[in-house]
């Protein structure tokens, strides 16, 4: 590793975008390459199913940096161009316009794919990745009465609210009992499902999508039911991509599986963000994260790996969503099998609430309450005492037991 190595980022999104951005922050003098397959610089994708969607900001916001702040830093952006096939021997990344591209070291931030179910015309409806993609749903929306999401994770459930704003007619469809349920628990995933029925969606649980069929309308079968709506829209999860690492031989297993400093079974490739099933100190075990603060943190920290300092990732898991008038952000990784301890009134719409394995902190999620992130994420892995953990009236940083 020298501060003059070629480097090759395949995946210009946000991953790829950031840790280019913070290699040349973190002094590296040498040739940097991202590899991207769409037409854009890179980006961040939240607003896709938010703003962006809706209408209230434009595609410029969503840059990491303008357009021309790459080659201002001397790094080469290919964008519309593919990466194919990863030479190892000879350290080559091969690109669909069949030119090589030589590396010295390379970080792979391929993102993942959404997820169509297997059912008879899957391919009827509308998934939501890219710029593009949000384009396509707005103007749908625009020119629709109605719409079946199938899926109710966050995805479903943000575009959702989208389609509310836009005055549709908005069915979701949920496979599980309760919406989030394997994040949030029964208790607070059933808050989200109330949050979405108060603001007019019809979201039917415990409810597998069987079939679509139609050419617009369309009928998507459900539980047995026919549903008629304009617009199908799935959002059933995504699927990390790693076809270029498999066809390389690096060890893949949900995922590109990495170490705790991000490199992947061959120490000149590293892996992060969505595609990347990374090692985290702070948890103890291996984790593939889909959010937008773990592709920030692992481009931050993978620039300072590929430049030789030692790096250990333990940064806790962040997201956040905004449905309707509901923000909220999550620090953690709690499970469904975990105590709920509520600070605050749910019915007032602003509270805290934190998952416990027995007195321990696993997770928080503040709910229309900000600037309280530093403060939950301090408590994790701390043992707490509950009845002051609930009580609104007591400093967080007051609860830990003695
Ligand atoms: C609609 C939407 C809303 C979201 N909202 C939230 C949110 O509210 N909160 C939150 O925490 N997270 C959110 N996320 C998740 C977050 O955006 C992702 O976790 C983040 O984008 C991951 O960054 P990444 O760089 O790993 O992947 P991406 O940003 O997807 O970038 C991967 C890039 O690699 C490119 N690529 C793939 N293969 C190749 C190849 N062979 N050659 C060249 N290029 C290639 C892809 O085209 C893509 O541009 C949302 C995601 C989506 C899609």
């Amino acid at each position: 590793m020298s501060a003059t190595d070629a480097i090759v980022i395949v995946g210009g999104g946000h991953a790829g975008g950031k840790a280019a951005i913070a290699l040349r922050g973190e002094g590296h003098t040498g040739p940097i390459t991202i590899v991207g397959e769409e037409n854009h610089p890179p980006y961040e994708r939240p607003p896709l199913s938010k703003e962006y969607l809706q209408g209230e900001s434009g595609a410029d916001a969503m840059l990491l940096e303008p357009a021309d702040w790459y080659a201002e830093h001397d790094i080469t952006l290919l964008q519309g161009v593919a990466a194919t096939a990863i030479d190892r021997d000879a350290k080559l990344v091969q690109l669909a316009t069949g030119d090589p591209v030589p590396y010295d070291l390379l970080l792979l931030a391929t993102g993942s794919t959404p997820r169509r179910l297997d059912i008879p015309g899957a391919e009827l409806a509308l998934t939501l990745r890219r710029v593009e993609d949000s384009d396509a749903l707005r103007e749908a929306y625009a020119r629709s009465g109605s719409v079946v999401i199938i899926g109710g994770g966050w995805i479903g459930l943000e575009t959702a609210a989208a389609a509310r704003k836009a005055g549709l007619d908005t069915t979701v469809l949920e496979y599980a009992a309760v919406p989030l349920q394997n994040v949030l628990g029964d208790e607070l995933g059933t808050y989200f499902a109330e949050l979405h029925r108060r603001n007019g969606v019809d979201l039917r649980t415990s409810t597998a999508a069987e079939s679509i069929s139609g050419t617009g309308p369309y009928v998507v079968t459900a539980g047995g039911q026919d549903i008629t709506a304009d617009l199908v829209v799935m959002g059933v999860g995504a699927a990390p991509n790693t076809g270029l690492a498999e066809a390389a031989g690096l060890a893949v297993d949900n995922g590109v599986t990495v170490d705790e400093s991000f490199r992947t079974s061959d120490p000149a490739i590293y892996a992060i963000g969505d595609v990347a099933n990374a090692h985290n100190t702070g948890l103890g075990s291996r984790l593939r994260v889909e959010h937008w603060d773990n592709a920030i943190r692992q481009g931050e920290a993978v620039a300072k790996v590929m430049l030789g300092q030692s790096v250990t990732y333990d940064w806790q898991p962040y997201f956040y969503t905004d449905q309707f008038d509901l923000g909220m952000e999550y620090v953690g990784r709690g499970s469904s099998a975990h105590d709920v301890v509520i600070r605050g009134d749910k019915d007032s719409g602003e509270f805290i609430a934190f998952w416990l394995d027995g007195d321990r902190v696993t997770a928080g999620m503040n709910v229309n309450i900000w600037d309280v992130t530093d403060d939950i994420r301090a408590l994790i892995g701390s043992s707490v005492d509950r009845a002051r953990l609930a009580d609104p009236g007591v400093p967080l940083t007051e609860v830990v037991q003695a």
